[in-house]
């Protein structure tokens, strides 16, 4: 039997997608390990972790293990007037591994909501806050970067890059905040101090009603992949002291060692007030994310008028995510995911980094277990794609970005057949526009 691909086309959106011209979508059986198998039989070697999220490989023995063992007691139980041994053991983990002054976690069903959630809590509390001293004014803008992703529902868009983030089409309904330019200074650049005046300036100017700021640690993805400084995050954590707005980072990307750090935020040795984790969780396996935030803020909002942080999702957590989120931290730690992150490093450096000399090429960078290679030309989707699986890999470029972010036991062999295959369609005109 084949998969029905006509009707595929007619009547699923995937993500992104124009219901009249759709992109061809490739019809997967099975995973295992890095690799995706095609119906027919073809497999090929995953690039992209499925949007950053699997860590470990497909079809893993021991987080096949963990959700079997949990689907056999229960797979899910309401989380209000319930708790599990699951969630119990997944947020004193995330506790252990989150800076020190992270006491309380809200688990949510994706990154998006994980973003939601952090803003709700961040208004509310400043909400708490205006009420306790008397004023009728709180803060209700936040605060954030050009070039920043955090999610497609609308609070998490309306703090996406105002232009890639598709505003324009929104902008009547989308809630408005500030801007400051994305960071310019480099990772592994020197520091530029001057980099920050913009964000001073808008701080001086607004902090009356900035509620938070909020910010990709060392890494801005989606807006290009962007590798900046960490003094950048350092000096947004003092303007955030200095100013009394809270500091929202989004881990759901660089979270579970793929910056090099277990959090991006130790590259800058900061706490943030709050924290969102997604994407990597589960090993890449179901959807669950987080929202961690300090003592303070769960105090103050619980001590304001609602008594309570108004948020409580139908599958808040699920304890089958929990489960394989567990299993999938522990095997973090048993595989040394420091030594496996390194070794990715130090061979994609090698691979990756002389793509740079190409005629097509802008510029080519490396950081942790994400390889990317900017060129002067946007990509034909379609066509790339189409080569990409050609040659036996699964990567999926985006604008004038083609970049890779494999699973942490892909080998070094792997990816170098994961270069080589960027390496030749860099080579080819019609794998490009223009
Ligand atoms: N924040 C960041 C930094 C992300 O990269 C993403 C996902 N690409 C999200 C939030 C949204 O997560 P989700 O797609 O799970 O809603």
């Amino acid at each position: 039997d084949t998969m029905d691909l006509a009707f595929d086309r007619q009547h699923i959106w995937h993500p992104y997608t124009s219901t009249l011209t759709p992109l061809t979508c490739y019809p997967v059986t099975n995973a295992d390990g890095v690799y995706l198998e095609l119906e027919g039989g073809k497999r090929i070697i995953d690039g992209m972790s499925s949007w950053w999220s699997t860590i470990h490989g497909y079809n893993h023995p021991t987080l096949n293990d963990a959700a079997h063992s949990q689907i056999d007691k229960m797979s899910h139980v309401m989380f209000g007037g319930i708790t599990h041994q699951p969630a119990i053991d997944l947020c004193k983990k995330l506790l252990s591994l989150a800076p020190d002054n992270l006491e309380h976690v809200f688990l949510a069903d994706s990154g998006s909501v994980a973003v939601e959630v952090a803003m709700k809590m961040a208004l509310q509390y400043q909400h708490a806050i205006a009420k306790k001293s008397g004023s009728t004014l709180s803060k209700t803008k936040l605060l954030t970067v050009k070039n920043g992703y955090h999610g497609d529902t609308f609070a998490a868009m309306s703090v996406c890059d105002p232009v890639t983030g598709m505003h324009q089409i929104f902008e009547q309904v989308l809630m408005q905040h500030y801007f400051a330019p994305a960071p310019q200074c480099k990772f592994g650049e020197s520091w530029q101090a001057e980099d920050v005046n913009e964000l001073t300036a808008l701080f001086e100017l607004h902090h009356q009603e900035i509620a938070a700021f909020i910010i990709e640690p060392i890494v801005q993805g989606t807006g290009g992949m962007r590798f900046y400084h960490p003094e950048y995050l350092k000096a947004c954590r003092a303007l955030c002291d200095q100013y009394n707005v809270l500091l929202i980072v989004d881990e759901i990307a660089t979270g579970f060692g793929r910056t090099g750090k277990l959090f991006a935020c130790e590259w800058a040795d900061i706490s943030p007030d709050i924290m969102c984790l997604g994407k990597t969780l589960t090993g890449g396996y179901i959807t669950l994310a987080a929202t961690l935030c300090s003592e303070h803020i769960a105090t103050t909002i619980s001590d304001g008028d609602a008594g309570c942080f108004m948020h409580g999702p139908t599958f808040m957590g699920n304890a089958l995510a929990c489960a394989v989120a567990n299993a999938s931290i522990d095997l973090l730690f048993e595989n040394n995911w420091q030594q496996q992150v390194t070794a990715i490093e130090k061979t994609l450096t090698r691979l990756l980094l002389p793509l740079t000399n190409h005629a097509r090429v802008k510029d080519a960078r490396v950081l942790g277990t994400i390889g990317a290679v900017e060129c002067n030309q946007a990509v034909n989707v379609a066509q790339i794609q189409k080569r990409f699986v050609e040659l036996g890999v699964w990567i999926r470029p985006f604008g004038q970005l083609i970049y890779i972010i494999p699973p942490l036991i892909t080998r070094p062999e792997e990816l170098e057949i994961l270069v080589n295959a960027i390496a030749q369609v860099l080579n080819e005109d019609n794998c490009f526009n223009g």
